[in-house]
């Protein structure tokens, strides 16, 4: 099969199609931008062995690339439309492919998103979307508004995809807890609706991919104000603490990475409605800098201006 009857069987009706004038198929694809709205977007790449395991199922890893992208619009508050597919490909498997874009489409589906088109090409298995969407100024949300003296609140519980993912790469997924958490790791949630309802109480927000110590300080520096975690507060799963106990979990909670739940700060007034939405408090914004953890056992985590270091490949 040559590369466009490989597109056109797969790829070209992912979504609704709202909003798209020419799609998958054309030169390039023409958007309806509601006047008055700014365009946003973001672009994630995912490369295996980096980061997915090499032999993850195809169609979770679909639907990861595109939870993952559409995590960023979450972050900003924003409702994600369309997105474009750059892959590329040892060979094209049909068995694979029909696989991945089953995923992708799962995720499209929860998302209620459209793919618009793409690019393949051959090379080791990556996948890069760029996701794209349209709000009013006053209703996106950035990085960098936390003010002394706000709350820091979190969407869901954390280190279960860290846990899931340590145990893809030792290779025992036996019991429901490691299902659970290895599903946490193929299915981030999707938050984008949520982060539009709790919008107008929010100074800021950022999604939790690299961890929560590591995107904390991102939303700290950008800020220009010190954040602290009461460890003791910090939602962690059952299953999370069945399998790996609370020494571990706490350190995936705070150091794991791919939960992609959604990290915000807001005025103590908006406090108790966010924990209606589901919100969790775990910690406060004060005058300084750095990320401080209180509470809970000592993990030998330096205490203050906590810096992330990866890998080149992240
Ligand atoms: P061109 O040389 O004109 O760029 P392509 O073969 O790259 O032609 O693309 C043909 C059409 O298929 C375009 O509309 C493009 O957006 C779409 N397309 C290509 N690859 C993908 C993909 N992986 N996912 C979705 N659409 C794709
Ligand atoms: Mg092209």
């Amino acid at each position: 099969m040559d590369e466009f009857a490989l597109i056109r069987r797969y790829f070209s009706a992912i979504g609704s199609g709202d909003g798209v004038h020419l799609g998958v198929g054309d030169d390039a694809a023409v958007l309806e931008v509601p006047s008055g709205d700014l365009l946003v977007t973001a672009t994630d790449t995912l490369v295996a062995g980096a980061h997915f395991p090499l032999d993850e199922p195809a169609a979770a890893v679909g639907y990861r690339a595109v939870a993952v992208n559409v995590s960023d619009f979450a972050a900003m508050a924003t409702r994600p439309r369309w997105f474009t597919l750059a892959l590329t490909l040892p060979n094209a498997d049909s068995e694979w492919l029909q696989s991945f874009s089953a995923g992708l489409r799962d995720a499209a589906l929860v998302n209620d998103i459209t793919l618009v088109g793409g690019d393949t090409t051959r090379g080791p298995l990556t996948i890069s979307l760029t996701v794209l969407g349209c709000a009013p100024t006053e209703s996106i949300r950035r990085r960098d508004g936390a003010k002394a003296g706000d709350t820091l609140l979190v969407s869901g519980p954390l280190g279960d995809a860290a846990g899931g993912l340590r145990l893809l790469e030792t290779g025992t997924v036996d019991t429901g807890a490691e299902r659970h958490l290895v599903e946490r790791f193929r299915r981030p949630p999707s938050r984008w609706r949520l982060a539009i309802r709790a919008a107008p109480q929010l100074h800021a927000a950022i999604d939790v991919s690299d961890g929560l110590l590591a995107d904390l300080a991102h939303l700290a520096t950008a800020s220009g104000v010190a954040a602290e975690v009461d460890a003791g507060r910090l939602p962690c799963s059952d299953e999370l603490l069945e399998r790996f106990g609370e020494g571990d979990a706490l350190r995936f909670a705070l150091t794991g990475g791919d939960d992609y739940e959604l990290l915000v700060a807001a005025p103590a007034s908006a406090v108790a409605e966010l924990e209606t939405l589901g919100f969790i408090a775990i910690g406060r914004f004060a005058l300084g800098e750095g990320v401080h953890v209180s509470g809970g056992p000592d993990l030998g985590l330096a205490d203050s201006g906590y810096r992330h270091f990866r890998d080149a490949a992240s």
